[in-house]
């Protein structure tokens, strides 16, 4: 690992002043920005520490709850009002890494992690992401876990949070020092420029996010499915939010993950329950529709079926 220079920051102020510079970044789990620089993926002149800054806790607020950017992703998943409000999102949360990660790893730094495709994470191969204008190595390569929605012909690589997965089924939004950012609108698509990958700017601290808790859904379910129980990235994963009367579904928030870039969403998919009972008619056509477009690569035409499979076991 390069050297680099290390500051702790007591003040929110203070962090943003010091990380206006390229080449500075924040860290504080530490879980995934570390092992990148060790691995040479990554390289910064100047970490800031902002664990000493006050963006831990949960808040429950007007029709809202407030995740801090510093809460700790195990603390937020067992927190009475995220388990009793937003089931959704603490066994999204339960599912992320390990026990160990979770203690250590914070909210805002989940949003933030690179992406596990194997290529980005080795610095001898091609990557755009890694290193722009270099070329994929996953279109022609092992791209068993890739995109197989809402890809480009520069990059296919998932995003591997679960947590945003969720985030993005419950209609969040992300708080900065200095605007609020609807999660839809806060990753960016691959386009021809895959290392830009938020809308964040140099500098600009995430504080917190906000999740809306107003009425409880009759459903609100993550399924995540791995090659291992535990410490394993999707190879898809399902968020739902679905709220019926009289047995006929009035609202229905999905988004899928392991299967683009960013978390996927399909309007089509919802439209197809909305109005309907949750039978095996609008079920299937929610799955139908959810993979309509799907540009299936050489290892990855499973996911094709496995992820409308999904959506059917959460359904159901
Ligand atoms: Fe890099 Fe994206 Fe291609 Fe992976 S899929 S090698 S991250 S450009």
């Amino acid at each position: 690992m390069d050297d680099f220079l290390y500051t702790r920051a007591d003040r929110p102020e203070t962090a943003v002043r010091l990380a206006a510079q390229p080449g500075v970044r924040f860290i504080a789990g530490g879980t995934d920005v570390l092992n990148l620089m060790k691995d040479g993926v990554e390289r910064h002149e100047h970490l800031i520490d902002i664990n000493a800054l006050p963006l831990s806790g949960v808040r429950e607020a007007a029709g809202r709850i407030e995740l801090g950017a510093l809460c700790r992703m195990s603390d937020a998943a067992v927190h009475p009002a995220v388990r009793g409000r937003l089931p959704v999102l603490s066994q999204a949360l339960l599912a992320s890494a390990s026990p160990q990660v979770r203690n250590m790893a914070s909210l805002g730094g989940n949003l933030l992690q690179r992406t596990r495709c194997w290529y980005f994470r080795d610095a001898s191969m091609p990557c755009n992401k890694r290193q722009p204008g270099s070329g994929c190595a996953a279109l022609r390569g092992q791209n068993r876990w890739h995109a197989i929605l809402g890809g480009s012909d520069h990059c296919i690589a998932v995003h591997p949070s679960d947590l945003a997965v969720a985030l993005t089924a419950l209609d969040a939004t992300v708080v900065t020092h200095r605007r609020r950012i609807p999660i839809a609108d806060f990753y960016l698509p691959p386009g021809d420029t895959p290392h830009l990958e938020t809308v964040l700017r140099q500098g600009e601290l995430i504080t917190g996010i906000e999740v809306p808790a107003t009425l409880p859904a009759e459903i609100s379910r993550y399924l995540k499915l791995r090659d291992r129980a535990t410490f394993e990235f999707a190879v898809v994963s399902v968020a739902a939010l679905v709220r019926l009367r009289g047995g006929v579904v009035r609202e229905a928030r999905l988004a899928f993950g392991g299967v683009a870039p960013r978390p996927w969403q399909s309007p089509e998919a919802e439209q197809a329950l909305i109005g309907r009972r949750l039978d095996d008619a609008s079920i299937r056509a929610a799955g139908e529709a959810v993979v309509r477009g799907a540009v299936p690569r050489e290892h990855n035409a499973f996911k094709v079926s496995l992820i409308q499979r999904a959506l059917q076991e959460v359904l159901r």
